[in-house]
């Protein structure tokens, strides 16, 4: 049975020079129009679930005007929910205000994720972003003062021309906002994107593992678990919308250019807002059971916990060490098997990738 919904809101007041997810400027008929196609998407195959976790991902969905925002609320409450849903939307520092959040309150939305992305006026400058420093800490007083308790604050790293200590001071600026969760993206630059198009090169493989490395020793010192390969929370605050991707769950994509996993079908609607209302798609597949499995491992060795290995065998009613040999891998300290799990050693996390497609070629002939 679905668990999860996640929901797009295209539209950004700004574009991000390394942004290449479905985004476009905010422009208030298109809004309008989309809430419209949206809300018939919704109550055309939305089939009456009680969701565990809601997503309201973009784009930018707090950009939105106070009335557009009333309108998605609406659409908001044509999916089930019981009292302790997650439900997480999505914003930035310029585009939140008292009366947008009393609205979310008001919606049951009960956490709020926020593109910081840095600090460093020379950084956010490169990637396009406009807030500052005092916007951020006011932003974040409002939003305790309004009473939401769970917060994500993303930032990004690997920055061309970045320094160490530059990263070491965005993560002391994050920290000192006491956030419930951190997300770590090293800033990967992908086709079709300003920097791409600009030349920009990434940084150094190296420089990008000191970054990483630090990032995880400092967040760990000062309390934060290392849950996920890039992700970070407070006790008991660990995102559940993801942990239902990566323990490989199905879960519903609303929007354009939304991805979702039913019915063992994966597709991605169209990123077209014009072909959105057709029902377009930009991809499908369907997922056979060696796919699931595929799936399976992929995504749960993300997870610093790993896979369970009773949970696998009850959901494909086979041992995993009766598929994969991955013996050899546990041998060479690349996989540890212990109670009940098999997961990527931490200190090796930054190479899970490889260890991986390693396990995954180690499929028996059956
Ligand atoms: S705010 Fe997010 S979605 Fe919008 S352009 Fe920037 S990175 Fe892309």
């Amino acid at each position: 049975m679905i668990k999860h919904c996640y929901i797009h809101i295209p539209f950004c007041k700004t574009i991000c020079s390394y942004c290449d997810f479905c985004k476009q400027f905010y422009d208030s008929q298109k809004v309008k129009e989309y809430l419209k196609n949206l809300r018939e998407e919704i109550e055309r195959d939305y089939q009456g679930e009680e969701m565990d976790t809601i997503y309201i991902g973009g784009g930018t969905p707090t950009c939105l005007s106070l009335e557009e925002l009333k309108e998605l609320m609406d659409i908001l409450s044509l999916i089930h929910k019981s009292h302790n849903t997650e439900i997480t939307i999505e914003g930035n520092v310029e585009t939140i205000s008292k009366e947008k959040l009393v609205l979310f309150k008001q919606y049951g939305i009960n956490r709020i994720s926020l593109g910081i992305e840095s600090i460093n006026e020379n950084h956010l400058r490169f990637l396009e972003r406009n807030h500052t420093k005092e916007q951020i800490q006011k932003t974040i007083q409002m939003i305790r003062k309004e009473g939401f308790h769970n917060l994500n604050l993303d930032l990004i790293y690997a920055i061309p021309g970045e320094t160490i200590e530059e990263v070491q001071e965005d993560l002391d600026f994050l920290l000192s906002l006491q956030p419930e969760h951190i997300s770590t993206y090293s800033l990967m630059i992908e086709d079709h994107t300003k920097l791409k198009i600009q030349g920009v090169k990434p940084i150094a493989e190296e420089t990008d593992e000191e970054m990483y490395s630090l990032i995880t020793s400092y967040l760990k010192e000062k309390g934060y678990i290392h849950y996920e390969i890039s992700n970070f929370s407070k006790k008991g605050y660990e995102s559940k919308h993801n942990i239902g991707y990566w323990k490989n769950e199905e879960y519903y994509g609303f929007g354009c250019g939304a991805s979702s996993y039913k019915d063992s079908i994966r597709k991605t609607n169209t990123r077209s807002l014009t072909n959105y209302p057709k029902g377009n798609l930009l991809e499908r597949e369907e997922v056979t059971e060696s796919d699931k499995i595929e799936y399976e491992i992929l995504l749960n060795l993300r997870l610093l916990e790993g896979i369970s290995l009773s949970d696998f065998e009850e959901k494909y009613q086979m041992p995993l060490k009766d598929l994969y040999n991955y013996q050899q891998l546990v041998e060479q300290g690349l996989l540890i098997e212990e109670e009940n799990h098999l997961r990527v050693p931490e200190e090796k996390i930054y190479v899970s990738n490889e260890i991986i497609v390693k396990l995954l070629q180690s499929k028996k002939e059956i």
